[in-house]
């Protein structure tokens, strides 16, 4: 049985990079029938918020990944954590540093200074802790007089460590470049390294899909296995994510922090932006991009994982595209092709979140409420689309968009007098629907000796506040004679 975990620490909130390594564990726990769970590694407390952990919890909950057991938070296996330290100390694994905490004193800072310059150069070895080969009774006995001690791994002094890493293939380290490595602080805190191998043993976690960040790590938790006289569990480690320019991918966008949940509040599916995310580093053996949940799971393998790191593409300075280009594109094809009974909820919800919501849009109007979101979000990338572009099917009041009033309407000052002219032309019809509404706008700009054209942009700007959106003989029918009639006689652009 195949289980992974995602790991997070609730240090910050779920962004892109940890977002896309619980999808990538989620996938693959689907693809091979295994199971997928969830670890809070609370153990930083200085650093770990409740806040954080809640917004971790709602982005995951938003991208839909339900761990398969419980949540399992860290700090809660401290005492197994120590439990360990103490079987290796026991075992001559590990041994007591008494080495006390230095003061930060100038003397010795520049005392470490200079030794990591000898390091550097390789000079120092990583195993001249005087602590190191003390005897047992030595230590013992220094202990038991009550000194405090952190207790360290004792690496090996020769040889290497090596893992075949699902991504990445052979990764080998000398001990020689590990130090021995602090698994218990003096305090009695088990630090990071020891409690993550102990939590993976004991939710019996055999795969460990991670940030490539960790691979650094993974050399020093595969010698804690080793200690520990466990079988490592496999790894697969992550490309990074970057902005464009190959630099760091920014935690704020546009001065926002950049969570799932922002995400979501920016009007993203779930499932656009999950299928976005999945293609981060992974792809296919097609050349498929839209794909489903299903078709994800179905085609998740390692081995399709990209080596090269996946770059964030988005222009930071343009306010409008605050976030990767893809992703937005990918959102308004969702939002374009997906059933409309499935996306008839989301815009119900953000027209409810803007107030614009009518009761009668689900009882007697529905017919024309569904066929309106089908007609308007063939050209909306987001579903705040529908109550911001989108507000004028949905209210009386609507802003007007300065380029569409200069260039459709004040351009053309004829239009001042013809729009409200071709409304009165409107009263008279009997069937406002497309082939008559059709013929008397045609007939109009013809008697006017003016293009069909721009007699519809002048409408358009009047009737939606905007430049561009969907054939204007549907926008006449669906905001209906009355409306337009109204709209067009309407000076308020006008004095704008
Ligand atoms: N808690 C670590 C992090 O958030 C991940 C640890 C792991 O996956 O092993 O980066």
């Amino acid at each position: 049985m195949i289980r992974v975990r995602f790991a997070p620490s609730p240090t910050g909130y779920l962004h892109i990079g940890s977002a896309r390594t619980a999808l990538f564990n989620y996938l693959y726990a689907r693809h091979v029938g295994g199971k997928f769970l969830l670890r809070i590694e609370d153990t930083d407390i200085a650093r770990s918020t409740d806040e954080s952990t809640r917004s971790i919890l709602e982005g995951l909950a938003w991208l839909g990944f339900q761990p398969d057991e419980e949540i399992v938070f860290q700090s809660n296996n401290a005492d197994k954590h120590r439990a360990a330290a103490l079987k290796l100390l026991e075992e001559g694994k590990a041994y007591r540093d008494f080495t006390p905490k230095a003061e930060p004193t100038d003397k010795n800072i520049k005392e470490t200074i200079a030794d990591r310059a000898r390091q550097n150069q390789g000079v120092k070895s990583m195993r001249d802790n005087p602590f190191r080969d003390l005897s047992k009774a030595e230590s013992d006995a220094k202990a038991a007089a009550g000194e405090p001690f952190a207790i360290r791994l004792k690496v090996p002094v020769e040889g290497k460590t090596s893992f075949e890493d699902g991504v990445y293939g052979l990764s080998e380290r000398d001990y020689a470049e590990i130090e021995d490595l602090v698994l218990l602080r003096s305090d009695g805190h088990p630090l990071y390294n020891l409690a993550v191998v102990c939590d993976d043993i004991e939710m019996e976690i055999t795969d460990i899909i991670r940030g490539q960040d960790h691979l650094t790590n993974t050399h020093k938790q595969i010698l804690i296995y080793e200690a520990l006289g466990k079988t490592p569990p496999r790894f697969a480690h992550l490309p990074l994510i970057l902005a464009p320019g190959g630099k760091k991918l920014s935690k704020r966008i546009h001065g926002e922090i950049v969570s799932m949940t922002t995400y979501r509040d920016h009007g993203f599916l779930a499932a656009a932006f999950r299928n976005f995310l999945a293609l981060l580093g992974w792809s296919p053996k097609t050349e498929q991009e839209i794909m489903t949940l299903d078709e994800l799971v179905q085609s998740f393998t390692l081995e399709g994982i990209h080596r090269n790191n996946a770059i964030f593409n988005f222009d930071a300075n343009n306010p409008k595209r605050w976030t990767d280009d893809k992703a937005i594109w990918m959102n308004a094809e969702y939002i374009r092709t997906m059933l409309l009974d499935e996306l008839l909820p989301f815009v119900k919800a953000e027209l409810k979140s803007a107030k614009l919501w009518r009761d009668e849009y689900d009882d007697e109007d529905k017919a024309w409420f569904e066929n309106t979101v089908n007609l308007i979000r063939e050209r909306f990338f987001t579903l705040k689309d529908f109550s911001e572009q989108g507000r004028a099917y949905f209210s009386e009041d609507f802003d007007f968009d300065e380029t569409a009033v200069n260039k459709n309407l004040k351009k053309f000052p004829d239009l001042k007098v013809w729009l409200p002219e071709l409304a009165t032309r409107f009263e008279s019809l009997e069937d406002f629907t497309h082939d008559p509404i059709h013929e008397t706008v045609g007939n109009f700009a013809a008697e006017k000796g003016a293009k069909l054209g721009q007699i519809m942009n002048g409408a358009r700007a009047l009737l939606t506040g905007l430049a561009v959106g969907p054939s204007m003989l549907a926008v006449f029918e669906t905001l209906g004679k009355e409306k337009s009639i109204l709209r067009l006689k309407s000076q308020i652009a006008w004095n704008l």
